[in-house]
């Protein structure tokens, strides 16, 4: 797609043509857009779609198009442009993943402990007297290595002897935190261990040594957050700038990550509803506390409780985490680790204990919510598909998903289509499209590493199976997922029209808004992904090279990535509406 190419097709935002007859609502009303001449997915003879309030209204030739013209209808010739549905994103974390929230100070992932000295000492910088200081970007494998001779503690005390700081880890599953955020937070090496999380200690001292695995993490980093101010505001300006970063990507639905209701985050999505800046439909997922009591939490949780669809924001699904992460020996296995930072747990932890998640399940239930559980283990998986197995039984019908799903045991796989539960697969990095899980053999060993990762096999039952990015773990642009689930070969997805579905019409399912949208059909939300190419013609190498051109949401524009690129937005008036 070209410069010149672009300019014309704005030009061509006037009038069209018309006559006769196809795939129509009845009785016609007059479209507030028609877009002609576009090779459209799923309707190989049809060029022209028709949208009035929102909904796609016709879907046919350009020819019989004409009813649904008057004088208002903004004509758009796409000039071959390929349109999809637009992509929903099944986990993406679109709040957290472009927002300075969470502090601003960057370590090196691949860094060494000692390396990290000079990324700590920059942040320095950063520090403001008596508050904490947040930051991100370190790998747990290379700051407990055994080859080091200090603990983290002491490395990151050196550098901060007084100010609390606490830095996540990019999978956000451990924080690095010093004696200051440790004294602040009430830990000591005495400290029972939080539901969910690890407290992690010097084998041989028995001292702490400032790394804090999963839920404890957690809890230090909420105290950090809330005791800042202007949080708010951050927030919303990182909320803003993850939402364009989706929009330009095709993306018109998310299936939110987590939602921290505890850190006010709900408070900034609904203020950016009620300013009109969403340029997705969210469905935004609470997160259900592991250590605070159920009553409470069932009790907030019903006063944001909404399946309105007509509005963008809906929440009828809640985030819970059986388990935690391979690497931090978190996630939880049917047999022990091979290797684990936390002997006294060889099977790995829960978040929501097996013996709470039927009844956590069927409370949700009972006031309006399904659920949306990341289970990443063979022990999580079995017992979170055991708790779903538990409220189907009791007549629940509301839509389930397990996301991550690393390794199924083999019993577990026919299960999903069994108990109607999505099965919810991230493969967006390269390491996924060539089936390399050497990371994990030192954990798991060969022979479970190389059952990980098995889309197909969930496939084959005929399972829901979805794709997301979790962004910002793997790549936001749902054509890389797409292309490497294809890339997988015989761990993947068969075919494109597989992977295009499980980033649509599948994730509209698991959504519960497969009525809405998903897919192209008359009457639903006219939400689409506009891209230069026919990513079905293409070779599989080349699909993450297509670009998405506009992306529209119930009939308006979202976002039209490659203009926004080209030139100043105020000089084009479509800009100002989209933007
Ligand atoms: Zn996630």
């Amino acid at each position: 797609m070209n410069k010149v190419y672009l300019l014309a097709l704005i030009a061509s935002l006037t009038m069209g043509t018309t006559s006769c007859k196809a795939e129509s609502t009845k009785p016609a009303e007059p479209a507030d857009m028609i877009m002609t001449n576009a090779v459209i997915y799923g309707h190989r003879d049809a060029d022209t779609l028709a949208v009035y309030d929102g909904n796609i209204v016709y879907i046919g030739s350009e020819n019989g198009v004409d009813a649904y013209r008057n004088t208002q209808t903004q004509m758009i010739d796409l000039e071959q442009a390929f349109v999809m549905p637009g992509f929903i994103d099944n986990h993406n974390h679109v709040f957290e993943a472009a927002s300075a929230a969470g502090g601003n100070c960057e370590l090196n992932m691949d860094a060494s402990l000692a390396e990290q000295v000079p990324y700590l000492k920059a942040c320095r910088n950063l520090a403001k007297e008596n508050e904490w200081l947040m930051g991100y970007g370190f790998s747990v494998d290379s700051v407990l290595s055994e080859e080091n001779d200090t603990s983290p503690l002491e490395v990151i005390d050196r550098i901060f002897p007084d100010t609390p700081v606490v830095i996540m880890e990019q999978t956000s599953h451990s924080m690095w935190v010093n004696s200051e955020a440790l004294k602040r937070a009430g830990i000591t090496k005495d400290s029972s261990e939080p539901q969910g999380g690890k407290i992690l200690k010097d084998q041989d001292t028995g001292e702490l040594n400032g790394i804090l695995f999963d839920n404890a993490g957690d809890l230090v980093m909420e105290m950090a957050w809330n005791s800042l101010e202007n949080q708010f505001d951050t927030s919303y300006d990182g909320l803003m700038t993850g939402l364009e970063i989706a929009a330009t990507h095709g993306i018109t639905t998310i299936g939110d990550g987590r939602l921290y209701w505890k850190r006010g985050w709900y408070e900034v999505w609904q203020a950016a509803a009620k300013e009109g800046a969403l340029t997705a439909r969210v469905s935004l997922r609470p997160w259900i506390y592991p250590t605070d009591s159920m009553d409470s939490q069932l009790t907030y949780l019903k006063t944001i409780h909404s399946d309105d669809k007509s509005g963008l924001l809906l929440v009828d699904q809640v985030k819970m985490y059986s388990d935690g992460i391979f690497i931090n020996g978190t996630a939880k296995l049917l047999k022990p680790y091979i290797d684990t930072y936390i002997a006294d747990e060889p099977f790995g932890i829960n978040y929501i204990a097996p013996q709470q998640m039927p009844s956590w399940l069927d409370k949700l239930n009972q006031i309006g919510f399904g659920a949306h559980i990341h289970a990443i283990g063979d022990g999580a998986i079995r017992e979170s598909l055991n708790a779903i197995e538990y409220v189907r039984s009791k007549g629940a019908t509301r839509p389930y998903t397990l996301t991550h799903l690393e390794l199924v045991n083999p019993r577990d796989v026919p299960r999903f289509v069994k108990l109607d539960v999505t099965a919810d697969f991230q493969v967006g990095s390269d390491y996924i499209a060539h089936h390399d899980h050497s990371w994990a053999e030192p954990f798991l060993g060969a022979e479970r590493s190389s059952f990980l990762m098995n889309l197909k096999a969930i496939f084959d039952t005929g399972a829901n199976v979805t794709l997301s990015s979790d962004w910002n773990v793997h790549d936001i642009n749902p054509l890389v997922g797409i292309a490497y689930s294809i890339k997988m070969g015989a761990t993947g997805l068969p075919d494109i029209d597989s992977a295009i579905d499980s980033y649509t019409i599948n994730a509209a399912t698991s959504l519960g808004i497969g009525e809405i949208t998903g897919s192209i059909d008359l009457g639903k939300s006219a939400d689409f992904a506009i891209i230069d190419k026919n990513i079905t013609r293409l070779p599989i190498e080349e699909i993450v090279y297509a670009e998405v051109i506009m992306t529209v949401l119930r009939g308006k524009l979202s976002s039209m990535p490659m203009i926004i690129n080209l030139v100043a937005c105020t000089v084009f008036t479509i800009c100002l509406h989209t933007i």
